[in-house]
């Protein structure tokens, strides 16, 4: 790329945020291409994930990227400093230590993280600094695809074959060989300090059995999918005990690896069914998607995309909310979901859904209470992928599963989990039940129970609802505002 930037030679500060890698990474490029001086930083900022203060597990693996991405930067004759406080006055502290002249990012498109940019972009700009900020956080600008009839889309398929008519995204860049390190590096603060890892308790030491956060592990994990997964992913990616789908969302939730370069390992490759690439593909766009609502929705977080919900009687029961979280619900496939979240930051998307199903219409619990709850708790927690698809349960987003869409957790179990494989990692009290019962442990007779040392009640909790009772519940408070305008 040729650099038109005007300024002189001061130092470029390249702001990492949601983009924490090396490779396809096209502000790094372009600073690298410019031939000066680069000062890698990375803000803590008061508010973090988007929407939100960044969710706790989500801090745990920006501690171990982070790490990562110092080291990665280390190999090139760089370094990563790390300041907190708020971008505009920490980048104004940095400019006047460091005799920088041009700040460069990648676009962040949260409503968020659009708040900060735009006053940022601004106040350097009046001071004469050149700011430079690229695309790669998604396959295409949410902003650039538009229905024929100039707006935004609210339907996936349209949007899906848009995305697809436009072309490819950019083949990956690779990473820079070396960078220019300034002659003085300036202050930086203390990772540890940011006490972004839980101590009393570890409640993350579960995690390392799954993750491994950063760059390398993210490339690692996509050539180990393309290689082993991704033939046969239409079928397994609904089956949770099975390691059927990439594991990618984390990496890409914080940047690690870019959608384009994940799209661009799924062409040309003569063994894998296109049926499986394709469905793949959907799926990644899915996370376009999101992006493209949240950019045009901005409460989407907050508010329902269908306003007939805001009428809906939710019930604010606590007890069973507190439930649904422990994964102590009596339904086995729920719970195993929301242990699975507790042990590893993550639940496989078929479970997510029937968990989010569960709160949503067997609990009567506000869809936001649950959006909430996977925030804090999913370590590839996203403001656009996970309101989204918590309005896509709901039935109040676009494109929505209709309310009246109600998972049976005993069936959906049969159905995707035939031989409790899953149930029986996540909730080991039920793991000598025989596959007949697995799903549903209530209807076992005492003599099965007993065999398998299970007491209802005691060792395994009765069900928090009757699943027929609850569907009637919720279609009758679903009635009430359905035909509302
Ligand atoms: C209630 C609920 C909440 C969710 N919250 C999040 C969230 O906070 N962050 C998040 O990344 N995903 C979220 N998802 C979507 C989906 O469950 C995860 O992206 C997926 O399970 C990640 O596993 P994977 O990387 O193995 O996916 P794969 O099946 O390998 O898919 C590849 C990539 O496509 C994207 N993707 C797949 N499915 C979806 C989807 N439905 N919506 C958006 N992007 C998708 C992800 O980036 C994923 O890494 C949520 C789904 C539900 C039902």
């Amino acid at each position: 790329m040729k650099n038109t930037d005007p300024s002189p030679d001061g130092p470029i500060i390249l702001w990492f945020r949601k983009d924490l890698r090396l490779g396809d990474n096209h502000a790094l490029h372009a600073a690298a291409q410019a031939g000066r001086d680069i000062i890698p930083i990375y803000i803590r900022e008061p508010s973090q994930s988007g929407n939100e203060p960044l969710g706790a597990a989500q801090a745990w693996w920006l501690y171990h990227s982070l790490k990562s991405l110092g080291y990665a930067l280390g190999r090139l004759g760089s370094r990563l400093v790390l300041r907190s406080g708020e971008p505009c006055t920490i980048l104004a502290e940095l400019i006047a230590e460091t005799g920088a002249s041009a700040v460069y990012w990648n676009r962040r498109y949260d409503p968020n993280g659009i708040a900060v940019d735009v006053p940022v972009r601004e106040r350097l700009g009046a001071k004469g600094m050149t700011v430079k900020s690229f695309a790669g956080q998604l396959l295409h600008e949410p902003s650039r695809l538009k229905t024929g009839s100039g707006t935004p889309y609210r339907v996936y398929t349209p949007f899906w074959r848009a995305l697809e008519a436009s072309g490819e995204p950019d083949a990956p860049l690779e990473a820079p060989d070396a960078l220019a390190a300034p002659a003085a590096w300036p202050r930086g603060e203390d990772l540890a300090g940011w006490k972004l890892l839980p101590i009393k308790p570890d409640w993350a030491h579960t995690f390392s059995e799954l993750w491994t956060p950063g760059e390398a592990a993210a490339l690692e994990r996509l050539e180990a999918f393309v290689e082993d997964g991704l033939s046969g992913y239409k079928t397994n990616r609904d089956l949770p005990a099975t390691d059927g789908t990439s594991r990618l969302s984390p990496h890409l939730a914080m940047g690690e690896i870019s959608p384009a370069r994940v799209w661009h390992a799924t062409r040309n490759l003569k063994d894998v069914p296109a049926d499986d690439m394709i469905t793949f593909r959907k799926e990644l766009v899915w996370r376009d998607f999101s992006y493209h609502l949240l950019f045009h929705n901005p409460d989407l977080p907050r508010e329902n995309l269908n306003r007939k919900f805001d009428g809906f009687a939710w019930m604010g029961n606590d007890s069973a909310f507190e439930r649904w979280t422990k994964g102590e619900t009596g339904y086995p496939i729920v719970d195993a979901g929301m242990r699975q979240l507790w042990r590893h930051g993550t639940m496989h998307n078929r479970v997510r859904m029937i968990v989010a199903s569960f709160l949503i219409k067997d609990l009567l619990i506000d869809w936001r209470r649950g959006e909430g709850w996977f925030r804090d708790t999913l370590v590839d927690a996203d403001p656009a992928s996970n309101a989204a698809s918590w309005q896509w349960v709901a039935g109040s987003g676009a494109d929505a599963s209709p309310f009246f869409r109600v998972f049976n957790p005993v069936l959906q179990g049969e159905k995707f989990d035939p031989d409790g494989a899953y149930v029986k990692t996540f909730v080991p009290e039920l793991r000598d039940l025989p596959a007949k019962f697995i799903h549903r442990p209530f209807e076992a007779p005492e003599s099965v129970l007993g065999a398998a040392g299970i007491v209802l009640g005691t060792t395994y909790p009765n069900p928090l609802v009757d699943h027929a009772k609850a569907r009637d519940r919720a279609l009758a408070a679903y009635n009430k505002i359905k035909d509302a305008v």
